[in-house]
């Protein structure tokens, strides 16, 4: 039975987090086979009383708990709206029907099995994508574990909502990056990849804020100070853009350092 943290928001959560940082949540759902136990942190300021029909395409290592947890419907309900047999009975790209969903909530596992040391950000220079698209595209680049990043800031394109935090199957699994291969940081390095090609313009402030909000949280739960915090331009040894010459990193840093 795996420990669970739900923190609501702001420094109530913060606070909250370092005081109890392993509340037991009572969830009778488990992590992904072979997955490093963890605890989970949700987006705040969930509108609870608007809820719709929505489809979810399954990305890879997510669970119906995770999915569950995302959209605020029990694992029962999906399961009888998709005519599931069991919890496990579903398949990356497969399209599930979320009855009722609520706002999408990031869902952000934390864990202890790594001591990460930097946080490094990037863009996708592209208009669009999502953790699955991205997934594909880089198992065909030859990556062989697929999605070189650990967190993808959505941008409302393919099926997400503008400002969705996916977790990706190497954070899940707690794996070395294959994001900035130089200066150790696909090994120390936490990957975030906020879609968008932000060479051409600046970064949607749902963007901004979800990516403020999944740092913050990151920096609290393995102690990462502000400097620690880079693009990946800054790695020693990369000659890139990335995250683009219109990415507002100096907004980015003062919003991190004012929790919001
Ligand atoms: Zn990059």
């Amino acid at each position: 039975m795996p420990f669970w943290v739900q923190i609501l928001k702001g420094m109530l959560r913060r606070f909250l987090f370092l005081l109890f940082p392993f509340v037991l949540f009572g969830c009778s759902s488990s992590q992904p086979v072979g997955a490093p136990m963890g605890s989970v942190v949700s987006s705040p300021d969930l509108p609870v009383s608007i809820r719709q029909d929505v489809y979810h395409q399954v990305a890879r290592m997510e669970t119906l708990w995770r999915i569950s947890k995302m959209y605020g419907v029990d694992i029962q309900s999906i399961m009888d709206a998709n005519g599931l047999k069991d919890r496990s009975s579903i398949s990356v790209g497969q399209r599930l029907l979320i009855p009722r969903a609520t706002q999408v909530q990031s869902i952000i596992p934390v864990y202890n099995a790594r001591p990460w040391r930097y946080i490094v950000i990037h863009h996708s220079a592209t208009h669009q994508g999502n953790a699955l698209s991205i997934d594909g595209v880089h198992y065909r680049r030859g990556f062989p574990n697929g999605l070189g990043y650990h967190f993808l800031i959505d941008n409302g394109t393919q099926g997400k909502q503008e400002g969705q935090i996916e977790a990706g199957p190497r954070w899940i699994k707690q794996m070395n990056g294959a994001h900035a291969n130089a200066a150790g940081m696909n090994e120390n390095g936490i990957g975030i990849c906020v879609i968008g090609n932000f060479s051409e313009r600046s970064v949607g402030e749902k963007q901004l804020g979800s990516l403020v909000f999944l740092v913050n949280t990151l920096m609290a739960h393995y102690r990462i100070p502000p400097e620690r915090v880079i693009r990946h331009r800054d790695v020693p040894g990369k000659n890139t853009e990335c995250p683009g010459n219109h990415f507002p990193w100096a907004e980015f840093k003062r919003r991190l350092e004012l929790g919001r």
